[in-house]
């Protein structure tokens, strides 16, 4: 679709884009335009193909604009455009979407509930730990511990949970009953340690932030596997295994969220397979449908599946849209796709490697610290000076600069904040491409580097 005039100018005037600056937008300072998408390629106003190495939003995995996810959508919406799944009725698509999800997923991830984003998830998530506690006479477990640098959302109890500071005191956040421990990011709280020690140091916050509010307050834990908006602040192999220790020792139960890490980032279908641990809640988004359609779902294990599936009371939560027939096919195609093309396996045992040693390359350039990330999702923490792992000054931009720079060769990557540029490229990347992203990605950081020294 061609972007007229006046609907630019309506955009600029009437439209609060989301994590923008509005007063930039109402001057009419747009980053992008975007027109088309195909593949790997957003296609700007201006003509302009960028190859998106961060997948929109860490979420179009199968890549833009597919015949055959146009097909199913309109297929869908021919055939049953909306239906709720409210007051025990279901649809072919619903149960089909529950069966395949039900095959798909381990052991540990048996009940299904929809939702429409990661956020709305998110929240379903902390009020089925309410009724679960409730249900097992313990009512009183209500508060939710989460970490720095979390991000798990923007409604007001997710927005609670996220731990970037700067999402909170616009909405004066967090609510009670959520508080955040420090981050696994040893670049930061773990310089005097190896790995395996930092690991367990920083699950140790875990258990002394559980003393601290008491064992008998607390419901739940919260964390992605692999922080993604967060810096892609990356765990130690320790890290998990002791999270999941702690949270048994004290009967907390352990949140996934896995809505960047879910379908395959990793190089395995979930997080948790990749860091080796199982939760007991799980939290999907984006690339269950690779953002074709809004789908979200939080998966529960057998022990709370089983006693909240099997309570004779109404269940008194729910959206519109949970589990729509369109966003059900959509998923449905997405996951068939992903498996029909082994693209799981392709970022596994293909990308992956071939991205890391990329990524190993740019270690030794003057602004990279450190590389975090997993399979295929990574996070260059740039600093001003590698000893001290200092950061640069306040509102420097350096991630910002590296990432505008890196688009003038082609390349769209993202600035994360806390001088951190993030890679998350769709899993249908080609060699060739994977190999555009990095030189553009290197002139990216010579011109900042440049610019640093002038
Ligand atoms: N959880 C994680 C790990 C995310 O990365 C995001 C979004 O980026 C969310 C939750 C929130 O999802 P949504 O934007 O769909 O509400």
């Amino acid at each position: 679709m061609k972007l007229s005039r006046s609907a630019l100018a309506a955009d600029q005037t009437h439209h609060i884009h989301p994590f923008s600056y509005p007063a930039a937008v109402r001057e009419g300072r747009f980053r992008r335009i975007v027109e088309r998408a195909e593949g790997v390629y957003q296609i700007d106003s201006e003509g302009r193909r960028s190859i998106d190495a961060v997948s929109g939003l860490g979420c179009v995995n199968i890549g833009y604009g597919r015949e055959e996810m146009a097909d199913t959508i309109a297929e869908a919406v021919r055939t049953l455009s909306f239906h709720p799944v409210f007051w025990e009725c279901t649809n072919p698509y619903s149960a089909a979407l529950v069966e395949k999800l039900d095959q798909l997923t381990p052991a540990n991830m048996q009940h299904f509930f929809f939702a429409n984003s990661g956020s709305e998830a998110n929240d379903t998530a902390i009020k089925l730990v309410r009724w679960y506690w409730k249900l097992q006479g313990k009512p009183q477990k209500q508060h939710v511990i989460s970490r720095d640098m979390a991000y798990h959302g923007m409604n007001l109890l997710s927005a609670s949970l996220t731990g970037l500071q700067p999402c909170h005191p616009q909405f004066s956040l967090p609510i009670a009953g959520v508080s955040h421990i420090m981050a696994p990011w040893s670049w930061v709280n773990g310089a005097d340690l190896d790995d395996e020690d930092f690991g367990l140091r920083a699950a140790q916050a875990l258990e002394d932030e559980i003393l601290r509010v008491g064992p008998e307050r607390v419901g739940a834990f919260i964390g992605e596997p692999m922080q993604a908006t967060g810096a892609c602040v990356t765990p130690p192999a320790s890290y998990w295994p002791e999270i999941r220790r702690i949270c048994d020792r004290y009967d907390v139960l352990l949140i996934a969220d896995e809505v960047v890490t879910g379908f395959g980032r990793t190089g395995q279908w979930f997080g948790q397979q990749y860091f080796g641990f199982e939760a007991d809640i799980t939290v999907l988004a984006k690339g269950i449908s690779s953002a074709y359609f809004p789908v979200s779902a939080v998966v529960l294990n057998t022990r709370v599946g089983e006693t909240l599936s099997t309570n004779p009371e109404e269940l008194y939560h729910g959206y519109t849209c949970s589990c729509h027939p369109v966003g059900a096919a959509t998923a449905l195609k997405n996951i068939q796709i992903l498996q029909d093309e082994g693209l799981v396996e392709r970022v596994r045992d293909h990308l992956a490697p071939r991205f890391w040693q990329r990524l190993e390359a740019l270690r030794e350039h003057p602004l990279v610290g450190e590389i975090r990330g997993a399979g295929l999702g990574a996070g260059l923490q740039l600093t001003a000076d590698k000893a001290s792992r200092s950061f640069f000054p306040e509102g420097s931009g350096i991630d910002a600069l590296v990432a505008r720079y890196t688009w003038d060769k082609g390349v769209i990557v993202r600035d994360l904040g806390a001088d951190t540029v993030g890679l998350m490229p769709p899993f249908i990347t080609s060699d060739d491409e994977l190999d555009q992203i990095f030189s553009a990605l290197r002139h990216g950081l010579d011109r900042a580097l440049l610019s640093l020294e002038h």
